[in-house]
């Protein structure tokens, strides 16, 4: 690994922090150089810290050490994620025998200079016993890859020949803290610490000693590393017609979802992963063993649970036969966690949940599992991370993690746990949206509505994009992969809004079959294609979900010269309540949102003019001549499709958002 030290990136963090003085300018541009190196610490993991001097209201000096604070990241920290906490104070607690986590959180905020600052970092203590002025902690990939094994020790004692101590495992808090003190102690001229089975330490007298002294550790193991003989990986044999992502996920994504009587389930979103590590490691003919170790390093367990949920690989054309055994591996799961949880609570603890957060399944993938996609990605990022390291290890030695108890201590450690947060749920957190024609109008307002109140939005648009997935509704084939997409980006679908549509006018009587058809194409058959997909993931979930259409005033009501685009938006209704009939027994939910008169792409502002022309009315008489008087938005529309979502024992129902327009109450 290469150092990116660079002085005139140095000096410019320097003058950009001219504020917080020279000590915390250098420590948050290493402290970034550190996060931004994916093999050194990922999401949060690491800290670093610096001791240094300030200067209070009074004037007095104190001596501080600003330490990385819970819910940084060090990728991108600034100043304030550093917070200033007392040294004399936090270095007279090593003249205790124990300390309990509640004190030592205490404590350690009692003696921050500022009062509203983050909580210090729980390895806060490590860095006040060591001397040195500059303290870098990472989970290096590459020393966790020596440590992780039986010999670990030895291999560290060839590797870095004295320049390193090493630390038997012990959990991090004022224990481990005490340990590497003592340890250091004894060989005062170490240039870090080894910590077995969890990561390194390094320190030096300037940032870029400290810094430096970690890519030097990174760069020795990796040496050994790619020196070492290499044992290849065998592969398990595998039926090579293996079912696809698409027909998988969904399948997955329902038996993760914790179902609660009388309530809705608590759905997770999956994220997928299949790189040629990640199908090495799960192809692996000894998966079993390596794969259920534990973590390569202790903080992971929170995002990760203690191992992952192992299928069988599954085949094409078997999809309920592995139905069928996927649940009984998940029953299986839930079985040994509370097991876990049995054998080693000490009886003041309560079981956290026991959905697994890694699956593997040989022949397909990896899939991450969390609250949000946000979360799953996190856990997917450690997993996918973490196989590279076991991977690294067994091609020299088998893998071998912290004991359980050391891992189950981890996990319910409230100090760990308090990272995760506890903030209230959005709404519709965990809900998976479709919006066709997302890009523009109310289709656009509807992806913001639903994104406000927590829900993973997926923008289905014809016009394609950035960020949207492109599709097109009067094609089959395009809706198709339109979901394919979504299901590999997010594991299924719960709730999808079918927008997309197009306005055709003419005189009934007049107007040419080939235009009827070509708005029925898409104003009635490509809600028909839509709802067919939805429906098929939502039924191989198992866990319900909401259809919900976008028909016009027209299909109650219709407008002048506007047949060719009513016709098939009254057939869309008709269809709304086909779904919910046919489908209710799913749980299926299916619903319409009536909207007049809204200013968008397809209600232009010509077209304005000429309705307006139809009825002898003027423009603003025409957008306002509703019972309540005012002009309809979009976001009127999107908010009527939330509230449709959220309304768990409706179905077959049209909600009116038009301002009130007696002719076009549904009767
Ligand atoms: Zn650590």
């Amino acid at each position: 690994m290469d150092s990116r030290w660079s002085d005139a990136d140095a000096r410019d963090y320097v003058a950009q922090y001219q504020s917080v003085g020279e000590d915390l300018a250098l420590r948050v541009y290493t402290s970034r150089l550190l996060g931004r190196e994916r093999a050194l610490v990922l999401h949060g993991g690491g800290n670093t810290s610096v001791k240094t001097r300030v200067t209070d209201l009074l004037g007095d000096k104190i001596d501080v050490l600003c330490v990385k604070g819970s819910g940084w990241d060090m990728a991108d920290i600034e100043p304030p994620g550093l917070p200033a906490v007392r040294l004399d104070p936090l270095r007279r607690l090593e003249k205790l025998d124990r300390l309990s986590d509640e004190d030592m959180v205490n404590y350690l905020r009692g003696n921050l200079l500022d009062a509203a600052a983050p909580n210090p970092s729980v390895e806060t203590l490590l860095h006040a016993f060591l001397p040195h002025k500059f303290v870098d902690h990472t989970h290096a990939d590459a020393v966790l890859a020596l440590t992780d094994r039986h010999d670990g020790a030895k291999i560290c004692e060839e590797v870095f020949e004295g320049r390193l101590g090493l630390v038997p495992y012990v959990m991090p808090g004022f224990a481990l803290a005490k340990l590497c003190a003592e340890i250091y102690a004894k060989n005062p001229d170490v240039e870090g610490l080894v910590l077995l089975k969890h990561g390194l330490f390094t320190f030096g007298e300037t940032a870029r000693e400290a810094y430096e002294r970690t890519i030097r550790a990174v760069t020795a193991a990796e040496r050994r590393l790619a020196g070492g003989r290499a044992k290849k990986r065998a592969l398990a044999a595998l039926p090579n017609d293996i079912a696809q992502l698409h027909e998988v996920a969904p399948v997955l994504r329902g038996l993760v979802a914790e179902k609660r009587d009388g309530a809705e389930p608590r759905r997770q979103v999956l994220v997928f992963r299949n790189s040629p590590a990640v199908m090495g490691y799960v192809n692996g003919a000894e998966l079993e063993r390596y794969g259920r170790a534990g973590p390569t390093t202790p903080d992971h367990v929170i995002r990760t649970k203690p191992w992952p949920m192992i299928l069988p690989a599954p085949r094409e054309g078997e999809l309920p036969a592995f139905r069928e055994v996927a649940r009984r591996g998940f029953t299986s799961y839930v079985e040994a966690y509370g097991a876990y949880f049995a054998r080693h609570n000490k009886g003041d603890k309560k079981p956290l949940d026991s959905i697994p957060r890694v699956v593997l399944v040989p022949g397909l993938g990896m899939f991450g599992v969390g609250a949000s996609a946000k979360d799953a990605t996190i856990a997917a990022d450690l997993a996918e991370t973490a196989m590279g390291v076991i991977g690294a290890v067994e091609t020299q030695a088998p893998f071998e993690s912290i004991t359980e108890q050391d891992i189950f201590d981890m996990e319910y450690w409230s100090l760990e746990q308090a990272k995760l947060g506890k903030a209230a749920e959005k709404r519709l957190a965990r809900h998976v949206v479709a919006v066709t024609g997302g890009a523009s109008g109310i289709g656009a307002a509807t992806v913001k509505a639903f994104r406000s109140e927590g829900a993973e939005v997926a923008v289905l648009d014809i016009a394609g994009g950035a960020e949207a997935i492109r599709c097109d509704v009067t094609s089959s084939e395009s809706v198709r992969d339109a979901f394919r997409q979504v299901v590999a980006r997010y594991g299924g679908v719960d709730i999808v809004v079918s927008n997309a549509g197009r306005a055709f006018q003419g005189r009934i009587g007049d107007v040419s079959e080939a235009v009827l058809r070509e708005s029925f194409e898409i104003n009635f058959y490509g809600h028909q294609r839509v709802a067919q997909e939805a429906v098929a993931i939502m039924r191989a979930q198992g866990t319900g979900g909401a259809l919900l259409f976008n028909v016009s005033k027209q299909a109650v009501n219709p407008g002048p010269d506007f047949g060719p685009y009513g016709l098939p938006k009254a057939a869309t209704l008709a269809l709304m309540r086909q779904y919910a009939l046919d489908h209710g027994a799913d749980g299926i939910r299916a619903n319409a949102v009536n909207a007049d008169r809204i200013r968008t792409g397809l209600l232009t502002n010509d077209m304005i003019a000429a309705r307006a022309k139809a009825r002898g009315v003027s423009e603003v008489d025409y957008m306002t001549g509703n019972l309540l008087g005012r002009e309809v938005t979009a976001e009127d529309v999107a908010r009527a499709f939330v509230e449709l979502a959220l309304a768990r024992t409706t179905t077959a129902a049209v909600l009116t958002v038009d301002g009130g327009n007696i002719a076009a109450a549904p009767r």
